[in-house]
């Protein structure tokens, strides 16, 4: 286990559940458990999907009948006609956990059968007996004891004491107005999670997991800076480049750095945007009730969320691998996309938009292993010489290599430093300037 800090906990609740709704309570539990035994045995039919990026939306194309999707292989709906598509979607996701998890141990026990086995013919060349590997192979989940976490479309609070909750009644699913014992209490600074529906002994109670959020990362940031070993991993993102990356310390001095290209995504997006707009000129009537170009326009929503998880990965094994522990951003800017073909402007607007979710996926994946995010003002961050403190810094593309900034200073006369580099010495005098001094 990673050292959490403190970033998350887990909040109970205990709830006042008056005869009915403990009815409602088990009877949902039971059936959230039904659902999920149907999807085991899916993944165990699909062990493909097990690993595979898409494996919710594979999931949901097998089961769930949609317009676009009107003949899904297996007959689900009919067995679970009414089931909220927030309780299908936990359902899906606490299968493929409970796949994944049997996946790892049957790989492990696979490994050890082999090891054992590959000495036999030395043992027996040797004049000793194989030595029979007994182990069992772990068992393929059918049945899960799996609590129902709450997807974020089946309940909603209304105030410190009360919680709608989506229950099931044995025929349909509807809200229920359900009273906590204690008011919910959340500490200064986190943010909470879906909620679990959970019996104990004693009755039902409520889990929620909070977890720490940017703005009090802030007390964090104040102690970390007070030590001087400590090092900040300062992020520029950029519009050509999907990042640029400094490693520094809390005097500025740089120790590492590293650029993650965008050249291709960037390309691949353009010329689907390229092939949307080439559609929208040819067609004169859209079919009704169809997504425009609806193919097309889920490559593009695959490839920007693959690019955030991706980019925000990197970023997060760049600050680890530097024993930096606080990533750096400055705030997005506002939007300004500059003119030029439609599917330019597109797709810049796109890679803004890829921006905001890369910083959403750092904190959330920083989190986990125990580094804040913190942004800071993006004022004058590409524009101040880092070398002789003036705000002259120009960009400007040599020659005839296209996506490459450079930048110089027209004060100092610095030149043939890269821009981006520039950009995140400037995001880092930002930080030192609101927390080091
Ligand atoms: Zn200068």
């Amino acid at each position: 286990m990673p050292h959490l800090h403190g970033f998350t906990r887990t909040l109970r609740y205990k709830l006042l559940t008056p005869t009915d709704v403990k009815q409602q309570m088990r009877c949902t539990t039971a059936h959230f458990r039904q659902v999920v035994s149907y999807y085991l045995q899916i993944f165990q039919e699909h062990q493909e999907l097990i690993g595979y990026s898409q494996w919710l939306k594979a999931a949901e194309t097998m089961t769930h009948r949609t317009k676009s999707n009107p003949h899904p292989v297996y007959p689900f709906d009919h067995e679970y006609s009414n089931l909220p598509s927030g309780f299908r979607r936990a359902a899906i996701s606490e299968a493929y956990g409970l796949a994944c998890a049997w996946q790892s141990s049957y790989e492990k026990w696979q490994a050890k059968k082999q090891k054992l086995e590959k000495k036999n013919p030395q043992r027996v060349a040797e004049g000793q007996k194989p030595v029979k590997f007994k182990e069992h192979p772990p068992q393929y989940p059918v049945e899960s004891n799996s609590w129902l976490g709450y997807y974020k479309t089946e309940y909603k609070w209304l105030d410190k004491h009360h919680i709608l909750l989506k229950l099931y009644t044995g025929s349909t699913y509807s809200y229920r107005k359900v009273a906590l014992l204690q008011p919910l209490t959340i500490p200064p600074g986190y943010a909470t999670g879906s909620p679990s529906l959970i019996h104990k002994p004693i009755g039902w109670e409520l889990h929620i997991p909070i977890v720490l959020v940017e703005k009090s990362g802030l007390q964090e940031i104040n102690k970390l800076v007070k030590t001087a070993a400590t090092k900040i991993c300062v992020v520029d993102l950029g519009v050509n480049r999907h990042a640029a990356m400094t490693i520094q310390d809390t005097k500025g001095r740089v120790y590492a750095t590293k650029f993650i290209s965008g050249a291709q995504d960037n390309h691949l997006r353009k010329r689907y945007l390229e092939k949307i707009v080439a559609l929208q000129a040819q067609t004169r009537v859209i079919p009704e009730g169809e997504r425009f170009a609806k193919d097309i326009w889920d490559k593009v929503s695959n490839l920007n969320n693959d690019i955030a998880h991706r980019v925000s990965r990197q970023i997060v094994n760049f600050t680890k691998d530097h024993k930096a522990k606080i990533i750096v951003f400055e705030y997005l800017d506002n939007l300004k996309p500059e003119k030029g073909t439609k599917s330019h402007w597109l797709n810049r607007k796109l890679g803004y938009w890829v921006k905001g979710r890369i910083f959403r996926y750092t904190q959330y994946k920083g989190l986990h292993v125990g580094i804040v995010t913190s942004r800071v003002s993006p004022k004058n961050t590409s524009a101040r010489c880092p070398y002789c403190g003036f705000l002259s810094i120009e960009r400007y593309t040599p020659g005839k290599e296209k996506g490459v900034d450079l930048a110089r200073c027209t004060n100092c006369g610095v030149k043939g430093v890269n821009a981006d580099f520039i950009g995140t010495l400037g995001i880092g005098l930002n930080f030192r300037l609101k927390h080091c001094s």
